[in-house]
């Protein structure tokens, strides 16, 4: 039987937060593919409820203008390199691709951002809930054959200079990373300093120094509820991806939305992978690549992408993590993280 299943579970470890008094201002939205919640602390709810609006319409915004196949800009410049192969854009899309290229990089490839394509092929280009079908072995060689696609910025970063026509740029590994980034400026100027934002699994939790700093539900990859729960805060980001998020089976296999370039097909021994950064681009992008170069290269991986704190959890139910994430993780009873790292 063929399933499709896209599921948003954030929410979940949004539920799981410690919430002082009084209780935050809370909202709930729809963006990124994902049911996102808001939460903002030790505000009035007028002033709270400005800072939502603003966040609100700037993720409505950096979601447009991010996604590959969209109305927005990254849209337009991958039908524009359709047929030509140096492209202008503006600098703010600019510095998000010039990111993501740097993390290509520094991950040896494992993390793509020309992989737009093979994406598509795969049906996770969009959220519609239909079922998919894996597809012909021989279109995908032909499209991993083809990529990665040389891409590269001018000095001012403001135009694409692509070594072939037909590249499909996906920024889908890094753009809720960024757009926390944004949120996070947003809070600041509106004098937020307490703040949960989850995006679906991507969250920022903001709390000042001196203060108890949340805890994250990481969820079960393989059901309902958590596995363990995370300390975070101070603006640190904690960024999920898993083999759940979006997927469908067939077959006794499962395929999923995180594509591994050199071979072209969905990861296989990887559920999920949990980073936390300071900076929330680099534990989108780090969370990503994980997951793409599993076990065998978490520590290479984490040295070279500068990442202290993650930990992964492989389909068997084997988990590894770096030296530091231990004293922040506290495993429930589903899985024994002790001792794994
Ligand atoms: P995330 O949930 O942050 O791991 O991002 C997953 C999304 O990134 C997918 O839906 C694709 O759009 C894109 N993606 C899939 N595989 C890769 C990869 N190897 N490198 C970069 N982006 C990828
Ligand atoms: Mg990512």
């Amino acid at each position: 039987m063929l399933t499709r299943v896209i599921a948003t579970l954030g929410l979940a470890c949004a539920a799981l937060s410690c919430a002082p008094e009084p209780p935050p201002y809370q909202r709930t939205i729809y963006t990124f593919g994902t049911l996102a919640s808001i939460s903002i602390y030790d505000q009035p709810h007028a002033e709270a409820s400005a800072a939502a609006d603003d966040i609100e319409q700037a993720l409505a915004r950096l979601n447009r203008d991010w996604y590959a196949w969209g109305p927005g800009e990254l849209g337009e410049l991958n039908r524009s390199l359709a047929d030509k192969e140096v492209v202008d854009i503006s600098l703010e899309l600019g510095e998000l691709i010039g990111q993501a290229l740097e993390f290509g990089e520094a991950s040896d490839g494992l993390f793509d951002p020309t992989l737009g394509s093979l994406v598509e092929l795969w049906g996770f280009h969009d959220s519609a809930d239909e079922a998919s079908v894996a597809p012909r072995a021989a279109d995908i060689r032909a499209l991993t054959e083809a990529i990665p696609v040389r891409v590269e910025l001018d000095s001012e970063g403001a135009r694409v200079i692509a070594s072939a026509t037909g590249v499909v740029i996906d920024l889908g590994g890094i753009a809720k990373g960024a757009a926390l980034a944004e949120c996070q400026e947003i809070l600041a100027r509106h004098g937020v300093r307490r703040a949960l934002i989850d995006l679906g699994g991507d969250i920022l939790a903001m709390s000042p120094a001196n203060s108890q700093p949340f805890e994250i539900g990481v969820q079960d990859p393989r059901g309902d509820g958590a596995v363990a729960v995370i300390a975070a805060g101070r603006g640190e980001a904690v960024v999920t991806s898993g083999d759940y998020e979006r997927f469908y089976d067939q077959d006794d296999e499962r395929y999923h939305h995180i594509i591994d370039p050199k071979t072209g097909y969905p990861t296989a021994a990887t559920a999920a992978v949990t980073v936390i950064a300071n900076d929330p681009v680099l534990a989108d992008a780090a969370a990503t690549a994980l997951m793409v170069g599993g076990i065998a290269k978490f520590e290479e991986l984490t040295t070279n992408l500068g990442v202290e704190l993650a930990t992964l959890i492989t389909v068997d139910g084997a988990v590894v993590h770096t030296e530091g994430m231990q004293a922040r993780l506290q495993w429930l009873d589903k899985i024994d993280g002790a001792g794994t790292d």
